[in-house]
């Protein structure tokens, strides 16, 4: 899940107003409908007409008529540049810049604004060596995901420095976060006010820490309003002890403050989850219902970046859980999707993306354009609850498990797993998928239909929180990286929406996770995933979780 850089702007046509040698000058449209104008000078960069901008664009306060492009807050260089190259191409892995004013601009001014600063035009030259060092119009210069500036989504990992709350359980660790927090008003209304601790970044430990925010995008809009709102010029160089304003509106439920309907049914989940009893289902697991399934999966290769895809590398650690759990224990395992090429067979070495795949109902069916994978994603859960129907004549319902497997594209400070579970607000009563969205495949008929009782939806985020518990243990004793700020998490924030993705928020487990293995964007996750190693020290972790929860 998730994406790099999303075109989040009007389509920016632009038009040309003047031009002479030395300078060139745009009206580009703001997202409101207003115009501004941009000016790109000979050697001197660029500036935008300050008066027509939203307050969101400028990180600092600005004097005179114009600012210059640095001023700008990461969604008003996201602006500019959609505005000024309205042909350059922002893919996952790089974008593309076509040159358009040749005379105007250099490599070092496509560092400056792509990549934070011009200094850096030697790394971009070493990653373009074909290109020559004087600019054509229409040449295309490769900028690397890795390169690019933080806040259009770029490396910029911040160091780790570890908190005395690092240690503790999830429920803990929300007690010792809220604790962080004071809450207070101001002329702009309510907000949390939290003082940036020594080896802490806006992005990490604010944003993600205390917000739904997850992708690079939503982290970076929300780390610029907060810093706009808290006085602060540069997010890259905030001193410890800066007191930072948190509105209330961007909090989770948990550190929204005192008297809040949000708090309070985040309160009576955590009360849940301390009164759910583990279900033993013995030392060979014998009468468990294993439903596992990978993301993505032919045509749809999910999240790429650094050199990888999601599909392949979370469908191996999949086949790798389903093949521990068959030679080691009794449970009865499936899997919702299938690789004809190469079966449920173990790779080393995954050098292209696989092009087939297919989800197995009946008939099966093939991944094999957009459309099939936007109904693929609904067939998971179908298959799913078919399968938990049928072992249902027979088994214990407490006994039925689903787990998904993804990595997503976060802002690349992210490292390491995180946990989604279905958060019981996001959970529909019921939900019917309309027969013309299920391929008239067989597991339509007692799959579709999913209807939840408010305490079942309870029921269902307290127990997958349980078993995100365990897993998250499992993990760190193999010393995987699981995500430091809240790794479980019961809903996500995107384009101003909040929601849990279907395969689990429909699925009939009683207890059902979707698991995001890591963060693509970021370069030691990346690799770890492209390592046989350590997917399969990955997929042990899964079942040292799965036979931890399973016991009383
Ligand atoms: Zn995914």
């Amino acid at each position: 899940m998730g994406v790099l850089k999303a075109s989040f702007l009007l389509a920016p046509t632009v038009c040309l107003i003047a031009a002479d040698p030395s300078s060139v000058e745009v009206r580009a449209i703001l997202p409101g409908g207003g115009r501004a104008v941009l000016r790109l000078q000979f050697r001197r960069g660029l500036l935008i007409e300050k008066k027509p901008l939203p307050p969101t664009f400028l990180l600092r306060k600005a004097t005179g008529g114009w600012v210059v492009f640095e001023d700008l807050s990461a969604e008003g260089k996201w602006w500019v540049l959609e505005s000024l190259f309205p042909e350059d191409q922002w893919n996952r892995e790089e974008v593309i810049h076509k040159v358009r004013w040749p005379e105007l601009e250099s490599v070092w001014l496509m560092a400056s604004l792509f990549m934070g600063h011009g200094q850096n035009y030697d790394k971009l030259e070493m990653a373009n060596p074909k290109n020559p060092e004087k600019l054509l119009s229409g040449d295309l210069w490769k900028i690397p995901q890795r390169l690019l500036s933080p806040e259009l989504g770029g490396s910029g990992t911040p160091p780790v420095h570890s908190q005395p709350e690092d240690e503790l359980d999830d429920d803990g660790k929300i007690t010792a976060y809220r604790a962080l927090l004071a809450f207070d008003e101001d002329k702009e209304g309510k907000f949390a006010a939290y003082r940036l601790r020594k080896g802490e970044a806006l992005y990490s430990s604010v944003v993600i820490r205390y917000s739904d925010r997850v992708d690079a995008k939503e982290v970076n809009a929300l780390a610029d309003e907060i810093a706009k709102r808290s006085g602060i010029d540069d997010v890259r160089s905030i001193q410890p002890g800066t007191l930072i304003k948190i509105p209330s509106k961007a909090l989770s439920a948990p550190f929204q403050p005192e008297g809040t309907v949000a708090l309070k049914a985040d309160q009576e989940m955590r009360e849940e989850v301390r009164q759910t009893r583990r279900v033993d289902a013995g030392p060979k697991l014998g009468g468990l219902r294993i439903v596992l399934d990978a993301g993505h999966g032919g045509i749809d290769r999910g999240a790429s970046a650094n050199g990888i895809w999601e599909s392949d590398f979370v469908y191996d650690i999949c086949c790798r859980v389903k093949q521990l759990l068959e030679e080691n224990t009794d449970a009865q395992v499936s899997s919702t999707i299938r690789y004809p090429g190469t079966g449920y067979k173990l790779r080393n070495d995954i050098p292209v993306p696989t092009k087939a795949a297919q989800i197995l109902t009946t008939p099966p069916f093939p991944i094999d354009g957009d459309a099939a994978s936007a109904v693929g994603v609904h067939l998971r859960w179908v298959l799913a609850n078919d399968l938990f129907a049928t072992f249902l004549k027979k088994g214990d319902a407490q006994k039925t498990l689903f787990i998904s497997f993804h990595a997503d594209s976060l802002h690349p400070s992210a490292r390491g797993t995180m946990v989604y579970v279905p958060g019981a607000s996001f959970v529909p009563s019921s939900f019917s998928l309309g027969a013309n969205r299920g391929a008239g495949v067989r597991e339509m008929k007692k799959g579709s239909h999913t209807a939840f009782s408010s305490r079942e939806r309870l029921q269902g985020e307290a127990r997958s929180r349980l078993f995100g518990e365990a897993l998250v243990k499992a993990l760190r004793q193999s010393k995987i990286l699981v995500h430091p700020n809240r790794a479980i998490r019961n809903v996500i924030h995107r384009d101003g929406k909040n929601f849990i993705p279907a395969v689990i928020r429909y699925n009939e487990a009683r207890t059902k996770v979707l698991i995001e293995v890591a963060n693509l964007t970021n370069e030691d996750d990346a690799a770890n995933l492209r390592d046989a190693g350590f997917r399969q020290r990955y997929a042990e972790a899964v079942v040292n979780g799965i036979r931890a929860h399973f016991k009383k």
